[in-house]
């Protein structure tokens, strides 16, 4: 039996100590330590990573503190447009959906993908129809609506600025989680509504597999957050996967070197959280905070969101 072990995050970057309530604080903590201990009660059950790792996002695309699902950013023409992908240490089956709109939940729609089509990637329309089919759920587009998203909008929607959620203060991300079960197997699920403001069927890092997701038995699950164009150039899952495999790196040490070496240098902000099959845990990030939790077996609980 292995040593289970579960890690989420709600996004790299955070509302500055400063500007942060002690209310809004209790929400987020509140909010990541249900959402974990969710996650690891299925690996305590015997359930599998795969499992885990969606039943968690689910939690936190439902919660509008998150971007992702409800609570999802704006495009620049004022809409919501969800990226999200899963994927299976254990066979490298992989699931994922780039620009749907109304899904209330992409990372079951990646899922089903995954479990139910020959295919791994689907977008737009032709993602939509396919979760039509399969009863994945829908929502109308005021579901999706929050205040507090919408004046980020509106604060840059007259420009050709598209902002990271978490670059500004008050602002917090993406949506992902990584898991190892008793049986060995480890899985990875990432979700997010993008960045503020972006172009209309722009794609991030979080549904292309090794970018923003990457899950493989054989060295260790990520899940990354942070700005996706610089993600998706340095294939940063798959980067600490590499490291591990072809030059016999630890989680911690490949993750070091990915996030605090090569994205520094090259100017990506973020972080990701990772597992291995040890079920040891890194939650390396550069930017100021990563909303993050983790927990092992027969272990405390970890909540974290600044540095
Ligand atoms: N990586 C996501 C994207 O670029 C954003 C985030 O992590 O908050 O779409």
């Amino acid at each position: 039996m292995y040593p289970f072990a579960i890690a989420i995050h709600g996004g790299a970057g955070t509302i500055t100590p400063a500007s942060m309530t002690p209310e809004q604080e209790k929400a987020y903590k509140a909010a990541l330590r249900n959402t974990v201990e969710a996650g690891y009660a299925t690996l305590a059950a015997g359930g599998s990573a795969l499992d885990a790792v969606e039943q968690a996002v689910v939690l936190l695309e439902d919660v509008p503190l998150f971007n992702a699902g409800k609570g999802s950013v704006f495009t620049k023409d004022g809409r919501h447009e969800m990226d999200a992908a899963i994927m299976c240490g254990k066979n490298l089956d992989a699931g994922a959906v780039a620009g749907v709109r109304s899904i209330r939940n992409p990372i079951t729609l990646a899922r089903a993908i995954m479990d139910h089509s020959d295919h791994v990637f689907m977008s737009g329309y032709g993602a939509e129809e396919f979760a039509r089919k399969h009863q994945v759920a829908f929502e109308p587009e005021e579901y999706f609506y929050d205040a507090f998203r919408h004046r980020q909008w509106r604060e840059v929607r007259e420009t050709d600025l598209f902002v990271l959620d978490h670059t500004v203060d008050e602002k917090f991300g993406t949506v992902g989680a990584v898991a190892l079960d008793a049986e060995g197997n480890m899985a990875a699920a990432t979700s997010t509504g993008g960045m503020t403001n972006k172009n209309f069927n722009r794609i991030g890092d979080t549904p292309v597999i090794g970018a923003g997701t990457y899950a493989n038995n054989k060295t260790c699950a990520i899940s990354c957050t942070g700005h996706g164009e610089f993600f998706l150039r340095a294939v940063v899952a798959y980067d600490v996967s590499c490291l591990m495999e072809y030059k016999g790196l630890s989680l911690h040490q490949a993750c070091q070197q990915v996030v605090h070496e090569k994205l520094v240098e090259f100017g990506g902000e973020g972080g990701l959280i990772a597992v291995d099959a040890t079920g040891e845990i890194a939650l390396p990030f550069n930017s100021e905070g990563m909303y993050r939790a983790s927990k092992k077996q027969n272990q405390e609980t970890f909540v974290g969101i600044y540095k």
